[in-house]
């Protein structure tokens, strides 16, 4: 160690492609399905993760390897700190928050 830095372990490499890879997530998924003789819908959190990630990164800052490990294939999506995008982004957070509100389905949740 030098400094009192941790020592780098390079993690964070092969962790980052194979958590954002629709391969990765597929096997996992239908291995996680078939031991609990069940669709385990709570996984598509991460699917719906990997699918918004794809769009919404660039070549100029870690666009999705949605292909890993097969392909290096990428797209270069708009990312989500362009100003306009990310106004968009919270605006559109804001109204799904207020409709959900003024529904009343939020009371529900915090009883
Ligand atoms: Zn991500």
């Amino acid at each position: 160690m030098r400094g009192g830095h941790l020592p780098h372990v390079g993690l964070g490499v092969p962790l980052y492609p194979a958590g954002h890879s629709l391969i990765v997530f597929l096997l996992v998924f239908g291995v996680t399905s078939l031991v609990a003789r069940r669709v385990v819908l709570e996984l598509l959190g991460w699917l719906s993760h990997i699918l918004i990630d794809i769009f919404t990164h660039s070549f100029r800052y870690y666009a999705t390897r949605f292909l890993w490990p097969v392909s290096d294939y990428r797209f270069n999506g708009i990312p989500w700190w362009t100003p306009w995008f990310w106004c968009c982004t919270y605006g559109a957070l804001a109204i799904v928050y207020f409709l959900l509100w003024r529904k009343g389905w939020l009371r529900a949740s915090i009883e």
